[in-house]
């Protein structure tokens, strides 16, 4: 290993020692300042960057990487820790396939290859390059990335002659796009930007939890916040009120509507990046989640002429996925949907999508009104929010239309009897209601890693003896032991299992089980039993954990 350091040393000297026009004191004075001699041979343009990087690629009989021509992926920071890449001097520079191509001082330094192949597992393809470059792109890709607890080691790490430069406009525009591209991959619906007393989090929200993603140096803030606001068209100059705006975004020629908003925090603006995707791709009944005999019974609700049909859940349950697939299925030629949204999620080719406008005197019950003077076989409304909506649902309903609407409750009796406490009568509303499909996601269990376990115990509505799984975590799920969320639903049909309405909530969900309801809560232990859930994501989702914990 010295040998081969000296040898590059003893080629560098010699060249100096053949060039009589450099200014040894001065050389000498920056030597001991520990600045490496490849460093100021080019600094000093004594010496051209590609003669360096030629020689040393001699030398280390490798390839060489000329940093200033390599545009720097942003992903790859989350590959090598920071911490690596400053205590080898390496950058990641891309991924292809299994092999991940690193540029290092140098090359041939194999404990370093060694620990990089095993933090990452992938094949590590060495490239040498100069030591001054090598440390710019290091705290440009990490942004001078910090952790928590690592703050003091980084006054260290200033000692050692690491040195933190100023990031430009343009890096910090093409952190922004990483960190979005990444979390379309990772199918986050958010992206939040926080900043703290000491550093940036960034965090993307994947199947409903928020995730750490990475943190960075609070000196990126200012430059952060002002990219953001000009990407979304914001008031660059206006940091003591929240603003929102909002940006069309392209990532793999599909178009991403990216709602941005900022709140100001005692330590500065919070953002958050709401990501949908436009023209969304919708979903068939089944890969919802629905089971087989739901799906017999939706297909049945589909084809209802007149009518009005709910789908209910709480916040981020799916229901607004749910619905415009099933506006999807039934979007054909001879039918005629319209639907009332305020604002428009998503937009769907073919179907009259109208946006209430508050703003502009465009209120929700003016938009409905004006709505069902149009002819049209479906109407979506978005949500029945109150006993307006509820009215003008119910006589549309009534006359000839099939209307499709969300509600806001755990589950389809609460919403039935919802819309009676809006002012529906309840014999009326056994007759117009046809269906209420209730839902809630679960986490799906990633089919690399999940555990089989036999019950030791009753547990739930389970046996001993009972086969289900369990999540463990793997490279395939980012070591979650879930991958994507599924529906689990709950589909009450009033004619059928409401016969009488004379009873009070808890009778009805009683009554309504006797005549064949199936609840959320048994088909999600059915999706515990084909293995495609977790007992621990059932716990969790129906908020059980003060019983069995
Ligand atoms: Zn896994």
């Amino acid at each position: 290993m010295f040998i081969i350091e000296n040898k590059l040393m003893y080629h560098l000297k010699t060249f100096i020692e053949d060039q009589q026009a450099f200014d040894l004191e001065q050389l000498e004075a920056l030597i001991q300042d520990g600045i490496l001699l490849e460093d100021i041979l080019v600094e000093q343009d004594w010496l051209k960057e590609e003669n360096i990087l030629s020689l040393k690629s001699i030398i280390y009989n490798t390839s060489y990487c000329d940093l200033r021509n390599e545009t720097l992926d942003f992903n790859l920071a989350n590959i090598i820790p920071e911490k690596l890449a400053i205590k080898y001097n390496m950058v990641p520079i891309r991924l292809v396939e299994n092999s991940l191509y690193i540029v290092m001082n140098n090359p041939l330094f194999l404990p370093a290859i060694e620990d990089v192949n095993l933090i990452t597992g992938y094949k590590i393809i060495p490239l040498v390059g100069r030591n001054k470059m090598i440390i710019n792109c290091i705290s440009q890709l990490y942004l001078n990335v910090q952790e928590e607890d690592s703050l003091l080691e980084q006054e260290e790490l200033n000692e050692n002659k690491y040195e933190v430069y100023n990031t430009n406009q343009g890096v910090i525009n093409q952190f922004i796009s990483a960190i979005i591209n990444q979390a379309i991959k990772l199918k986050s619906s958010d992206i939040h930007i926080e900043p703290f007393k000491n550093f940036i989090q960034i965090r993307y929200r994947v199947d409903g939890k928020l995730r750490k993603a990475r943190q960075i140096n609070r000196d990126n803030l200012n430059s952060i916040i002002i990219c953001i606001k000009v990407m979304g068209n914001m008031d660059i100059t206006e940091n003591k009120l929240p603003q929102d705006g909002h940006l069309d975004y392209k990532f793999n020629n599909e178009i991403w509507d990216l709602r941005l908003s900022t709140l100001p925090t005692n330590y500065g603006e919070k953002v958050v990046v709401r990501l949908r995707q436009q023209n969304v791709k919708s979903y068939s009944l089944q890969q919802l989640g629905f089971l087989q005999m739901q799906i017999d019974v939706v297909e049945s609700l589909i084809k209802q002429k007149s009518g009005l049909i709910l789908v209910t859940g709480p916040t981020g349950s799916g229901k607004s996925t749910t619905l415009m697939s099933i506006m999807n299925i039934l979007n054909m030629p001879t039918v005629n949907i319209v639907t009332v949204e305020d604002p428009i999620e998503t937009t769907l080719e073919g179907i009259n999508q109208v946006e209430v406008n508050e703003k502009k005197g465009l209120t929700f019950e003016k938009t409905l009104r004006a709505t069902l003077r149009q002819d049209f076989n479906v109407l979506m409304i978005g949500e029945i929010r109150d006993k307006i909506t509820a009215e003008i649902a119910s006589s549309a309903a009534l006359t000839g239309h099939s209307i499709w609407s969300t509600l806001h409750t755990d589950n389809s009796i609460s919403a039935f009897l919802r819309m009676i406490d809006m002012g529906i009568d309840k014999f009326l509303a056994n007759q117009i209601i046809k269906g209420v499909i209730a839902q809630k996601l679960v986490r799906r269990l990633c089919s690399i890693c999940k555990q089989r376990i036999i019950l030791k115990q009753p547990i739930l509505t389970l046996n001993i003896g009972d086969e289900v799984y369990t999540h463990k975590g793997c490279s395939k799920c980012n070591n979650e032991g879930y991958i994507d969320r599924i529906g689990v639903y709950e589909i009450l049909i009033p004619r059928l299992h409401l016969k009488n309405m004379e009873y009070n909530q808890a009778e009805l969900e009683v009554i309504a089980q006797k005549n064949g309801l199936k609840t959320l809560f048994q088909n999600a232990i059915e999706l515990v039993k084909s293995g495609i859930t977790s007992i621990e994501e059932i716990i969790e989702v129906f908020g059980l954990g003060g019983d069995f914990n």
